[in-house]
């Protein structure tokens, strides 16, 4: 089976919802593709007080919702399914561009990859057995689960701050583990963070381990200085150390930076002609609600342009 469109966007984060509305706005077909919940990575964000115009912030959740909603209402069309590979229109249907889904295949005239990233990993024993019994990645998903406990963030950026003051509402103590001893975090963040006296920080360590049966009892640090290692008692740990891109299903059609991210030029054009990339999977993003969404109003008028050329 199979379903025609002159734009398809895969994903519906920020980017690919304001991708989605932009194109649809210009009146061509469109097709949104996302497997999850639109709103991409902010549906986790309790608040979002840096996109302009939510003069009092604004819930992840609810500003996803709004997204989708606009998109839709300009006519943009939904398809929820996952997107496995992508065929460029060289070796596509009739000159057009194949994204392969596990519902059916979208034939369009351009694509837009707003694919945003996910979690990174901190790669180490335990950490993958304990995930959902100690370990986690969303502070606004599990941190109602650690009422009165100890739980330690990793990461030193504006994530493992924002979940550390989040956790506040709920643990006992928050420590942030960071493997260096300056946060990456914006200075706002760092001084709500050094003015809340649940918040505590563990300089220049890094988890070896995370240890617990049948859930997390604690992580075997390693001070990165004296080499010293060391058990730290908590009940959660909530990891926070970036993301990677979500570019796995390209395999190699399109040309990727040393880190995964789509490599663009201004206008969001990928090096493959109707190709267009859009948010936190592009090369060099601010990686920004904002950014991802004006990269995805950019994306579909370079889309629009390249369809009036065909
Ligand atoms: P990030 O800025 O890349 O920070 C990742 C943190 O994890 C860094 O402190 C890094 O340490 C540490 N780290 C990376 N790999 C590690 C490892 N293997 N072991 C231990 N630590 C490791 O990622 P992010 O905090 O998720 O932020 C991503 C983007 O979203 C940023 O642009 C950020 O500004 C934005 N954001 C904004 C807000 C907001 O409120 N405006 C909220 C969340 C995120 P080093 O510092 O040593 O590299």
């Amino acid at each position: 089976m199979s379903k025609t469109c002159q734009v398809a966007v895969i994903g519906a984060g920020p980017a690919g919802l304001a991708a989605g509305l932009y194109a649809a706005r210009s009146g061509l077909s469109t097709i949104i593709i996302e497997m999850a919940f639109p709103g991409g990575q902010i549906a986790n964000a309790p608040r979002v007080d840096n996109y302009p115009g939510f003069v009092e912030g604004i819930s992840g959740i609810e500003l996803g919702q709004y997204m989708h909603s606009q998109a839709e209402q300009a006519g943009a069309e939904t398809l929820t399914a996952e997107v496995s590979s992508l065929v460029p229109a060289t070796q596509g249907s009739g000159g057009h561009h194949v994204v392969r889904t596990s519902e059916e295949d979208v034939i369009a005239e351009a694509v837009i990859v707003a694919t945003g990233a996910r979690y990174r990993m901190l790669g180490v024993p335990g950490e993958a057995e304990l995930t959902g019994r100690g370990v986690s990645y969303c502070a606004t998903c599990d941190g109602p689960f650690y009422r009165e406990k100890k739980v330690a963030v990793i990461g030193g950026g504006d994530t493992a701050i924002t979940d550390a003051l989040e956790l506040t509402t709920f643990a006992s103590q928050v420590t942030v583990i960071h493997r260096r001893d300056e946060l990456r975090a914006s200075r706002a963040l760092q001084e709500k963070a050094g003015d809340n006296p649940k918040v505590a920080f563990l300089w220049n360590a890094v988890v070896e381990e995370v240890l617990g049966q049948p859930g997390v009892s604690s992580v075997r640090l390693k001070d990165t200085k004296s080499g010293r290692i060391s058990e730290f008692p908590v009940d959660g740990v909530f990891v926070a150390v970036g993301s990677v891109p979500s570019t796995g299903f390209l395999n190699g059609v399109i040309a990727l930076d040393e880190g995964g991210c789509i490599i663009i030029n201004e206008q969001m054009e990928t090096d493959i002609a109707g190709v267009f990339a859009a948010g936190d999977v592009r090369h060099n993003s601010a990686r920004q609600v904002i950014t991802a969404a004006g990269d995805g109003a950019t994306a579909a008028l370079s889309a629009r342009r390249y369809i009036s050329s065909l």
